[in-house]
């Protein structure tokens, strides 16, 4: 199983949640909020072969940490993956687009020149900005649309320029989730969790759900649960080859 976007440095209690997803064997890309987290977020993952961390700086926290791009820069180099980044157009955060844009265009642009990297990408309310900045810098590398949440229309332009998606339990909750998820192509498709933010009751999900998402494709795509886990295994060996 996988779990292509989890905060695991954001669980009250990483270690537990770390190790039951190391000893149920889930490949898991651990996504950060900020370049100074990086370091003690892979160091949380050191002994556990299944999970990567990615080196992110969160669209709502930009505004407060572009003062870290230049760490972020320091940091590229060994991070193999990117997130979580992009951009938040939603009433709360609109205020600080241009910090977001900033933050943004420049990891791009650092990604290019690095050779490309998967990025790992949140797009709510702003999903055309982000496939404008994805356009402007070409060889960023393979850009995940995390969570998606933009209408039909824009999810066909995010397909017509090569994106990827990862879908998880929170969003096969509902219907127009499920909607957008059929309408994404297999093969361009992940499991996530976005624990700890993403909820069930008054838990927090954690990587050991990510079957709940395998359920939910197998439902929507009308086929077993072992052929889901076939195509996504084959998406991630793909993804892993980039
Ligand atoms: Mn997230």
């Amino acid at each position: 199983m996988i779990d292509f976007h989890c905060h695991l440095d954001l669980y009250p209690e990483p270690s537990r949640v770390i190790s039951a997803a190391d000893k149920a064997g889930i490949y898991v890309l651990s996504v950060t909020t900020t370049p100074k987290a990086w370091r003690k977020t892979s160091s949380l993952a050191s002994n556990a072969k299944r999970i990567r961390t990615a080196l992110g700086l969160h669209p709502q926290l930009a505004h407060e940490r572009l003062s870290e791009l230049p760490l972020f820069e320091a940091l590229l180099p060994e991070a193999k993956y990117v997130g979580e980044i992009g951009l938040d157009g939603s009433a709360e955060w609109r205020a600080h687009s241009g910090a977001q844009r900033q933050a943004f265009e420049t990891i791009l642009k650092l990604c290019a020149r690095n050779g490309g990297r998967v990025l790992s990408i949140h797009s709510r309310g702003a999903v055309d900005e982000v496939l404008g900045c994805l356009r402007s810098e070409p060889d960023a590398g393979v850009a995940i649309f995390h969570w998606f949440s933009g209408s039909a229309a824009q999810l066909r332009r995010a397909i017509d320029q090569n994106c990827w998606f990862s879908v998880g339990p929170a969003m096969l909750r509902s219907a127009k989730g499920r909607a957008i998820i059929s309408a994404m192509p297999r093969n361009r498709l992940v499991t996530e969790t976005d624990g700890p933010f993403a909820t069930q009751g008054n838990r927090c999900l954690e990587p050991t759900d990510s079957w709940q998402a395998v359920r939910g494709l197998a439902s929507i795509w009308q086929t077993p649960e072992s052929d889901v886990v076939t195509a996504l295994t084959e998406n991630l060996r793909r993804l892993g080859s980039h």
